[in-house]
């Protein structure tokens, strides 16, 4: 069984700081308060591993976990907060490339979008750093059970016809933290492409 047993690593602010690429790892991207942390604890079956509502600060590093000593989840700061300065913003765009260009280890890119709103301009631009990177990558829509099903199926719509203007096939998975929808996929999804 995956998933099983689930520590906290390490929070590495820059590439370098990054503990050695001996694991396999999958990474979770997207715009601050989108549902990360609850998607991250829904996943290992933890209340608390990764903090929820973060603070602007913690929110700037990459935090690791090890699941079942056979892969990293990598929590990556979330973008967009209103509250971190223009300069740190800018940081995040830089450091985050590098991780996202340069890590070897680095096996799938999971982008969360919640399921409410279209996708923001910083969205769009990651999915296209996506399609010049060539990493496998997946559009997770978060928080599902606060949509009905023709307004979450008209979101769905949106993400899709937005990868498609830009040529990019990745798989959109439908989320929820608090319905429990979906998890299973994901978490087949993540077994699929780190190898377990
Ligand atoms: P993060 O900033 O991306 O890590 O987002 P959090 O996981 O801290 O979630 C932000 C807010 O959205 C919190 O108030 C969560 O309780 C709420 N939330 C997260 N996931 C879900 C979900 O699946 N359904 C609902 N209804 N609320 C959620």
């Amino acid at each position: 069984m995956a998933f099983n047993t689930s520590t906290f690593v390490t929070s590495a602010p820059s590439l370098a700081d990054c503990p050695p690429e001996d694991l396999p790892e999958v990474c979770f991207a997207g715009r601050s308060n989108v549902g990360k942390s609850s998607l991250i604890n829904s996943l290992v079956n933890r209340k608390r591993l990764a903090r929820t509502s973060n603070t602007p600060g913690k929110t700037q590093q990459m935090n690791y976990y090890n699941i079942d000593q056979k892969f990293y989840i990598v929590d990556l700061p979330g973008f967009g907060f209103a509250k971190v300065p223009e300069k740190e913003r800018k940081r995040w765009g830089k450091d985050i490339k590098q991780y996202l260009y340069q890590r070897k280890t680095l096996n799938l890119i999971l982008h969360l979008v919640d399921a409410r709103h279209d996708p923001t301009r910083l969205d769009e631009d990651f999915f296209y750093w996506m399609a010049s990177n060539r990493k496998p990558f997946s559009v997770v829509l978060t928080k599902s059970d606060k949509l009905s099903g023709n307004k979450l199926a008209a979101s769905k719509q949106t993400v899709k016809k937005i990868l498609e203007k830009m040529n990019i096939e990745a798989p959109i998975i439908v989320t929820s933290s608090d319905s429990g929808r979906g998890i299973k996929d994901l978490q087949s999804l993540i077994l699929e492409f780190i190898n377990y």
